[in-house]
């Protein structure tokens, strides 16, 4: 119905604007405006609508049938006036001018540098790294080899048998590690490219790693900063909780969860009636991944942790649909 009546407007303006005479002005007004016109036809038939969606309906076609009319008086004046004066092409230097659009940061953009500046806050440096990867960043080197069931989890893009899109930000950690010594604390945000497409997957998305490595770095650190980035992006009332879990390139592993956005814990459909939702996977570097990059176990320890932008925008804006974010609908975009 909605969509139907944005057709409707955007096909009479178009027509109102290539009016040049009155002639033809006097036929858009018929053709939309007039007793048997379209949009005269089309508020007939909202009495067919169901009952809840009259009001709005109603509403919507009155304020394009306003918006229509207005301009189709103001065109008509100018034209009579011009056409009195006998001077058909006129520029009425006295309009005033039409605003450029002003666009702003897409909502995933807005999301990624959010949570970079929560991270850099608390002393993390940014990283980046290839989105075309080798399979030994992407895998060998997380502690993922080639016969290792971890690979089943993710459906690779493979470029070639040694060369994949990256699947997730975690090769940014080895390529930083290979290069520096402890201390080291970066936030690697990033496109990751998985096989999977449907209402919260897309093959294209993105995500946010972090990496801490020193002396004495415990559990309770890896806590301690998760908690405060969730109160921070979620507000500071938001429950947090850690669940045991698995990864290969951390032992111990955790995902973590907030308390449900949406009902508050109470149960609802987005957080299948658990109350909890999970926004991050998390855990302590395994050795095994320190002895690619040539760090002594024995003396650092670290953690690490990623989360998707998408579903962190999805909670923070209450959106249920991940493909929103790529359709470039204006109407979308435009609230943020
Ligand atoms: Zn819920």
């Amino acid at each position: 119905m909605r969509e139907q009546l944005v057709q409707l407007e955007e096909q009479a303006l178009s027509e109102l604007e290539a009016a040049g005479d009155l002639k033809s002005l006097e036929q858009f007004r018929i053709k939309y405006l007039g007793k048997k016109g379209l949009l005269t036809g089309f508020m007939k038939k909202l009495g067919t609508l169901p009952p809840q969606e009259r009001p709005e309906a109603g509403r919507l076609a009155n304020s394009v049938k306003q918006r229509l009319t207005a301009l189709f008086q103001e065109k008509r004046e100018r034209l009579a006036t011009q056409e009195e004066s006998g001077e058909r092409f006129v520029i009425d230097v006295t309009l005033p001018g039409r605003r450029p659009l002003r666009g702003h940061l897409h909502p995933l953009t807005q999301t990624l540098l959010g949570v970079c500046r929560i991270f850099k806050n608390m002393g993390f440096q940014v990283a980046k790294g290839p989105d075309v990867e080798l399979d030994y960043y992407n895998f060998e080197a997380l502690n993922i080899p080639k016969d290792h069931p971890a690979r089943d989890m993710q459906d690779t893009f493979y470029i070639s048998d040694n060369v994949v899109l990256r699947t997730h930000t975690s090769p940014i950690q080895i390529r930083v590690m290979e290069r520096r010594r402890p201390p080291v604390a970066i936030i690697a945000p990033g496109k990751v490219y998985r096989r999977d497409s449907d209402v919260s997957h897309t093959p294209m998305f993105h995500q946010v790693e972090g990496l801490l490595v020193d002396r004495d770095v415990s559990f309770s650190d890896l806590k301690g900063t998760l908690i405060s980035f969730v109160h921070q992006m979620f507000g500071p009332d938001t429950g947090v909780r850690f669940r045991p879990s698995f990864f290969p390139f951390t032992e111990p592993s955790a995902e973590v969860d907030i308390r449900c956005v949406i009902c508050d814990g109470k149960g609802c459909r987005t957080c299948s009636q658990t109350g909890w939702l999970e926004i991050l996977g998390a855990g302590m570097v395994d050795p095994e991944v320190f002895g690619f990059v040539d760090y002594d176990p024995e003396e650092f320890s670290g953690f690490a942790f990623g989360m998707g932008i998408e579903r962190i925008a999805m909670l923070k804006f209450g959106i249920d649909d991940i493909q929103l974010f790529y359709k470039n609908d204006m109407r979308f975009l435009r609230q943020f």
